[in-house]
């Protein structure tokens, strides 16, 4: 079973129920691509849904078809709410964006195999990664909030075990 959604600078593919979004032109490094859906907010995470806030989880629609890739082509920047290419991109690439630079704690985690060097295997949400490792990537300001916060809680309870 195949089948293709055409949008108007974007194509959805479906085989065997794996969906890839790919682009139908090219894009320069920094240029929006599109807007983020954000009428329907939810306050869990879902397959179909992408984190804006801490406790906010918006359906994403045809975005949803958006794959992981440890070495992403596009970012999702959750206060402009916009899909921007973070290199350029060549017409007909397949469009991927790191998950943990939105996603906290994913409903779904699943192991990549996206074959970059830089590959982190298992794709969980930023709270499992080391920071040396989110720190390559693009990360909106709620990802960097828990952080930060995890982080000082950590420290406190290390502070509390030595006294
Ligand atoms: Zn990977």
């Amino acid at each position: 079973m195949s089948s293709t959604t055409m949008m108007e600078t974007l194509t959805i593919k479906t085989e065997n129920k794996f969906r890839t979004l790919t682009t139908k032109r090219a894009y320069k490094k920094g240029e929006i691509i599109c807007a983020m859906p954000s009428e329907d907010v939810r306050e869990k995470p879902n397959r179909y849904t992408v984190q804006i806030g801490r406790d906010k989880h918006t359906h994403v629609g045809k975005l949803a078809a958006l794959n992981h890739s440890c070495d992403p082509n596009v970012i999702l920047d959750t206060e402009s709410m916009e899909m921007v290419a973070a290199r350029d991109i060549e017409k007909g690439e397949e469009l991927f964006f790191f998950y943990p630079s939105t996603e906290w704690q994913m409903d779904a985690p699943f192991i990549c195999l996206c074959g970059s060097a830089n590959c982190i295997n298992v794709v969980a949400g930023a709270r499992f990664l080391p920071l040396s490792t989110l720190e390559r990537h693009y990360l909106n300001p709620h990802i960097r909030e828990m952080m930060i916060e995890l982080l000082n809680n950590t420290k406190h309870n290390l502070e509390k075990i030595k006294s």
